[in-house]
């Protein structure tokens, strides 16, 4: 490499975003294709991998490991669910585990993952780790994908003050044709493919020094046969679990409930407003009022394609103002949270005032919202 064009780009190499962030992108890229469920960041260090992570919908189960329990407490916390995650759940289950361990031992909460990510974890493994970690997560782990990502040598005389290694824990670092070899024969020998990326690229004129990180993306070749596999493996726990956070979710029938019985008594409020003020259009005419039946059209922007039908009307009698269960099952979201008419009722049963055959959601005339 000629110096002074390497000194010249030593004093101005400066990623944007930083690396660590490209790092990390590349990962939610990589779940955003392929749709992992259940990903485990092994030397998650402080967490901010997985905090990225649990925004994506495709994913119910994270887990991080990590052989410094210190530095994933430090902000485990920004893990756990938020107020606005209690009321509102989501439609996807999420559970976020952190685990205290070694990459190079097996434990069986590390099974059954879809995605492995070790990023920026290998190059501080000691020899003896090193070597047993195929084993364990290629071969014992046996994601369908995992993937690796380390510094690549090779740019360090482009980076200022790197004098031996970019980190003072770093064991080693490999240059691109170390890494590969290594990647290209852990591949062969658990049935994976690999190809070979990065993230921070060299500057023009430099593309020979590659990308500042490299990584190897592994995919499995063929899919685990599950079962035979899974019970020849240890049972033995090995790991601490130092944290666990099981995120509300409409999944559970208990967050559903609360969830349909809202919106059951919000729709319901709706319809009723609705009602009332076409009510008073007919004013104060006696004969009017008690020909009163209201027409749908005032729903017609909430209902949607909603086919009517006579006992789909609501109905004002006495005091209160009687909506049918199936007008307020029309509607899309309670639909959408319900699936069955079967259920809503289900839902519902006891917990909503209905009408005596149980067809229809009762509201008082006179009881209006608090707010109103
Ligand atoms: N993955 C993080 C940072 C990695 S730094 C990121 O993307 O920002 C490397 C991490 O690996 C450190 O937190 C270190 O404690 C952890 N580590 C080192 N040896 C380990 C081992 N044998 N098993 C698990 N984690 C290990």
């Amino acid at each position: 490499m000629d110096k002074n064009f390497q000194e010249e780009f030593t004093q101005i190499i400066k990623f944007k975003p930083p690396l660590y962030k490209q790092r990390h992108q590349f990962v939610k890229d990589l779940v955003e294709k392929y749709k992992p469920k259940k990903v485990a960041d092994l030397g998650c260090a402080d967490c901010s991998l997985l905090r990225m992570l649990k925004f994506c919908s495709c994913i119910e189960v994270l887990a991080g490991l990590d052989i410094c329990a210190n530095v994933m407490k430090e902000k485990m916390h920004t893990l756990s669910p938020l107020p606005v995650d209690y009321l509102q759940p989501s439609e996807r289950s999420l559970t976020i585990t952190l685990h205290h361990g070694s990459v190079a031992h097996k434990d069986p909460c590390m099974l059954g993952f879809d995605l492995v990510t070790c990023i920026e974890l290998i190059e501080h493994l000691e020899e003896p780790e090193l070597k047993k970690f195929p084993e364990v997560v290629f071969g014992f782990m046996a994601p369908s994908i995992v993937v690796i990502s380390t510094p690549n040598s090779e740019f360090n005389p482009l980076l200022p003050g790197v004098i031996l290694y970019r980190h003072p824990d770093h064991k080693f670092e490999w240059n691109q044709a170390q890494f590969q070899s290594w990647a290209l024969a852990t591949a062969r020998c658990y049935d994976y493919s690999v190809e070979f990326t990065g993230v921070g690229h060299p500057p023009t004129g430099m593309e020979k020094a590659g990308f500042c990180t490299q990584i190897g993306v592994f995919i499995r070749k063929y899919p685990q046969t599950g079962e035979s596999l899974q019970s020849e493996k240890p049972t033995e726990v090995i790991y601490e679990t130092v944290f666990k956070a099981v995120y509300p979710s409409l999944k559970d029938e208990k967050y559903l409930q609360n969830a349909v019985i809202s919106e059951v008594i919000f729709t319901a409020q709706i319809i009723k407003h609705r009602l009332m003020s076409k009510h008073e259009e007919y004013g104060n005419d006696p004969e009017r009022k008690s020909k009163f039946t209201p027409s749908m059209d005032c729903f017609s922007d909430y209902l949607g394609k909603l086919v009517v039908e006579k006992n789909m009307e609501p109905f004002v009698s006495g005091n209160e103002v009687y909506i049918p269960l199936a007008t307020i099952f029309s509607f899309p979201k309670v639909n959408r949270l319900c699936g069955t008419f079967e259920k809503l009722c289900k839902l519902i049963a006891g917990k909503v005032t209905l009408s005596s055959d149980g067809s229809a959601v009762m509201v008082n005339m006179e009881c209006e919202d608090e707010d109103d």
